[in-house]
Order: C-alpha cells, then sequence, then structure tokens
C-alpha cells in the first residue's frame, strides 16, 4: 500500500444518481462507466449504479465489458461507439447491447446466428457516428432483413448540451425524426448529462448520463463523488534560496515547511499546475481547512507542498477535494489546464487504491 489513495463517496454517486433521475421526470438512467467509470473504478461504481436502478451500463470497449462481466455484473452493458465488425464476436461472448451505426457491423453481427439486442446510433448533429438522419426509414427497412438482430433502442449524442441550446434544440428536432420515422415500441434516448440537466431527458425512455454521476459538473447540486489523499513521506525545513523540483522553478524565499506527498502526473497530477494548484489538510485543533501550494513541478510520482508549519507524517492531505475549488479540485485542475474535467477524471491512475466509503 502506498501512502496515497482516491477516496470514492457511494452515498455522493447515490445523491447525483437520484439528482439526474429526477431531471429526467423518472426516465431510466443508463450509467455510462466507460474509461474506469471516468476514473473512479467501473466495478464498484458499476455495480452500485445497478444496486441504484440504473437500467444498465455503458462502455466504450469489449475489454470495459469484460472486466465489468469478470466481476460478477450480470446487468445489461450497452456497448457505446460505433462497432467494428472485428468485435462482433466479442458482443455475442460477453453478451453486450452494441450501437450501430454501419451495415457492414450489422451483416457481422446477423451472421453470427444467434439473437442479438441493438441499439442503432444516428447522427443528429455530432458529425462522430451514426447512420443520418435522412436515412432513417431506409435503415429500418434494412434492418427488417437482418433475422438476428433485435432492434431494442435508438439513440444519439449532443455536440454541445451545456454550451449551445439552439444547437441542442436543432438535434432535438432531428432526433425526434428518426423517432417518427420508427415509432413507438423502442427504447429512445438522446441525453448526456448537460442534456439531462439542461434539457428535462427529453421526454425519453432514458438518459445517458457519465460526468454528472461523478459531481463534476458545477452548478446543479451535483457532488464530486472523489477526493485523492495522501500522507507527506518527508517534512523538511529548507533554507531561503533553496531550489525544488525538477528545473528548480521555484526557490524558497525564506526559511520554508516543505512536504513531500507521494502522488505526482503517473496518478493524474496535470504536470502543467505546479505553482498554481494547492492541496489542502486540516491543522489539528483548527476548523478550516488550510490551501498550501504546489511548488515546483510535479514530478512522475511525487509532489512538493510549502507549509505553514512543520506536520507529522501521519497528516492526511487533499490533493484533490470533492468541490469545484479553482485550484484544488479535479474540476479547477482542468481549469488551470485549459481542457475539461473528464480529462484530470479519467487520467486517475489505477495505480492509486480507491477506497469505497
Ligand atoms: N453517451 C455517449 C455516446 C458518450 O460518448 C458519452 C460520453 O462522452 C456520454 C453519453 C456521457 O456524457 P457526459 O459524461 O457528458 O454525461
Amino acid at each position: 500500500m502506498r501512502p496515497a489513495w482516491l477516496e470514492v463517496s457511494l452515498d455522493a454517486l447515490a445523491h447525483n444518481f437520484h439528482l439526474l433521475k429526477e431531471k429526467a421526470n423518472g426516465a431510466q438512467v443508463i450509467g455510462v462507466v466507460k474509461a474506469n467509470a471516468y476514473g473512479h473504478g467501473a466495478v464498484e461504481i458499476g455495480k452500485e449504479l445497478l444496486r441504484l436502478g440504473a437500467w444498465g451500463l455503458a462502455v466504450a470497449t469489449p475489454q470495459e465489458a469484460r472486466a465489468l462481466r469478470e466481476a460478477g455484473v450480470v446487468g445489461r452493458i450497452l456497448l457505446l461507439g460505433s462497432l467494428h465488425p472485428e468485435q462482433a464476436q466479442a458482443v455475442a461472448e460477453l453478451e453486450l447491447i452494441p450501437s450501430i451505426s454501419t451495415l457492414q457491423s450489422a451483416e457481422a453481427l446477423n451472421a453470427l446466428g444467434k439473437p442479438i439486442p441493438v441499439h442503432l446510433e444516428f447522427d443528429t448533429g455530432l458529425g462522430r457516428s451514426g447512420f443520418p438522419v435522412e436515412e432513417a426509414h431506409l435503415v429500418r427497412e434494412r434492418f427488417a432483413q437482418y433475422e438476428n438482430l433485435l432492434i431494442q433502442g435508438i439513440y444519439s449524442h449532443f455536440a454541445d448540451a451545456e454550451e449551445n441550446a439552439r444547437w441542442t434544440e436543432e438535434q432535438i428536432e432531428r432526433f425526434m425524426e428518426v423517432r417518427r420515422a420508427f415509432g413507438p415500441g423502442y427504447f429512445y434516448h438522446l441525453c448526456n448529462t448537460a442534456g439531462t440537466l439542461g434539457f428535462g431527458g427529453c421526454g425519453l425512455s432514458a438518459v445517458r448520463p457519465g460526468i454528472g454521476l461523478y459531481g463534476l459538473l458545477p452548478g446543479w447540486g451535483l457532488r464530486p463523488i472523489a477526493r485523492l489523499l495522501a500522507k507527506p513521506t518527508q517534512v523538511r525545513k529548507l533554507p531561503a534560496g533553496y531550489r525544488i523540483g525538477y528545473g528548480g522553478l521555484y526557490t524558497t524565499q525564506v526559511e520554508e515547511w516543505i512536504a513531500t506527498l507521494p502522488v505526482g502526473y503517473a496518478d493524474g497530477i496535470p504536470r502543467l499546475v505546479f505553482n498554481r494548484a494547492t492541496v489542502r489538510y486540516r491543522p489539528p485543533g483548527s476548523a478550516e481547512p488550510l490551501a498550501c501550494p504546489v511548488v515546483g513541478r510535479v514530478s512522475m510520482d511525487q509532489i512538493t507542498v510549502r507549509l505553514p508549519e512543520a506536520v507529522g507524517l501521519d497528516q492526511v492531505f487533499e490533493v484533490a477535494t470533492a468541490d469545484h475549488d479553482p485550484t484544488s479540485s479535479l474540476w479547477g485542475w482542468a481549469e488551470l489546464t485549459g481542457t475539461v474535467s473528464y480529462e484530470p477524471a479519467v487520467r486517475l491512475s489505477p495505480r492509486l487504491a480507491r477506497v469505497y466509503l
């Protein structure tokens, strides 16, 4: 064990699940657990989501689905993304629900000779994958010829539901065209987290939230479910003028207390946050946590932080806080490095132990 771990709150996950379900007016929830549940641990998160009543789980690759099956997940697993014909065999073996957006993959699946439920993907505006909306009638007729493929669901994905309501409304309208072409009796889903929050799930059968389940979107009452915690491996008083870290990008101004924490960019801390990010700890007897700057470059396995005073090696530091703090949270790291919170989340390395509370 290392004195560095990711603490994940299943209570916060439940809070986010129920909040999203309520926003979706009770539609079913497909819990998106691809990329190791956005870094939080797909097996435990997936099992918990199914316990909470999710319709099923969604992953991006057959390997991700295999890890869930091997851990005993028997619920529905939707394979997102355009299926490659070479993946047909894995779909059957793992009893997955594939997304189909080409006739080649439909034919490869149909040729396996056993009944397979599929979800058809239509491209309503993301421009990434899916059948063209204009071909909905043709696709419907074509699929009637595949004796082994059962169309269970039909879906699409938003390009910018967080920022661009007009574009999103156009996508919803195009998706409704698809729905008119296929009619009732199918499981329709369109909304990611932003669509669920901003458009009430669009009145469809299900929503497909990912980031919202993990609470990494500020402003909607969602709770980040994870904290990255570590204990120092060394605490030193360094003299003024002492250079710290690769490249010597920080020099102590006066005599300073510097702690080394055993987490680095190989654990998922973006290398570029040095001299800007902070970590927190609660000094004994203090009500408020103290923010301490990360000084010097982030190394592969370690960071150095400046403290106001000495602490013991048992002191727990929050390297990433379970909030949307601009310097100490996953969301803040994303802001500091010009990306979205998805990226620091999925980069939380498997080598960090996950502890579920
Ligand atoms: N549906 C599809 C097809 C996706 O690719 C994703 C994630 O990228 C999601 C749903 C979940 O999106 P979000 O994490 O924004 O809720």
